[in-house]
C-alpha cells in the first residue's frame, strides 16, 4: 500500500479494508475459519505522525488444549499502531516500519493477528481437561477414578495436622 499522498498531507486519512490469506495463519489448535479474518480500518496523518486504526475481524473453529473438544471462537483485535520510518523498539507491536512510502499492510496484519491468537485455546477458562487415567472429560463431572494424591501435598498436609 503506497501511502505517498498521505504522508505528505497533515489531517489525511486513508481507509483500508484487507483480507487476511488462511494458509498464512496456520495455528494447531484452529482447525478452521468459519469467517476470514478481515482487517478493517483508517490510517491517519496527525501533525505529520501517521498511526492505523481498526481492528481485525474473524471466527475460528478451534480445538481445546485441554479437552480436544471443538468450540468457536470469536476475534476481534483492536489496532492501534503508529506507522513509523524509523523504529527505536523493534519488538513493540505499537509501532510499525514503513519501507518508504510503503506500508505492508498485510504483514502488519498477520503479525497482529499471530500475536493475538498466541494464547492458549481452552473451550473455556475452566476447562478441567480430560482425566489423564480414563480419558472421561472432567468439566462434566468427576469420573470416578480415585485421585492420585501429590506426595508433597500429603507431607504438607501431615504439617498442618500436627499444628492442630
Ligand atoms: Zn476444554
Ligand atoms: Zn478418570
Amino acid at each position: 500500500m503506497n501511502l505517498h499522498d498521505v504522508l505528505i498531507t497533515p489531517g489525511a486519512r486513508r481507509s483500508f479494508r484487507q483480507e487476511l490469506s488462511p494458509e498464512r495463519l496456520d495455528h494447531p489448535s484452529v482447525l478452521s475459519f468459519l469467517s476470514l479474518p478481515v482487517g478493517e480500518g483508517e490510517i491517519e496523518n496527525t501533525a505529520g505522525v501517521l498511526t492505523l486504526h481498526g481492528s481485525i475481524r474473524s471466527l475460528l473453529r478451534c480445538r481445546c488444549d485441554r479437552c480436544a473438544g471443538e468450540f468457536d471462537r470469536p476475534v476481534d483485535i483492536p489496532l492501534e499502531v503508529t506507522l513509523a520510518a524509523e523504529l527505536e523498539d523493534e519488538e513493540s507491536p505499537d509501532f510499525y516500519l514503513l519501507e518508504g512510502d510503503e506500508l505492508d499492510l498485510e504483514d502488519l496484519l498477520e503479525t497482529s493477528f499471530i500475536l493475538e491468537t498466541d494464547t492458549r485455546f481452552l473451550c473455556r477458562e475452566d476447562c478441567t481437561g480430560l482425566c489423564p487415567r480414563c480419558g472421561a472429560d472432567l468439566t462434566l463431572g468427576p469420573c470416578g477414578c480415585k485421585k492420585e494424591k501429590d506426595p508433597r501435598l500429603a507431607v504438607l498436609e501431615q504439617l498442618l495436622d500436627d499444628k492442630d
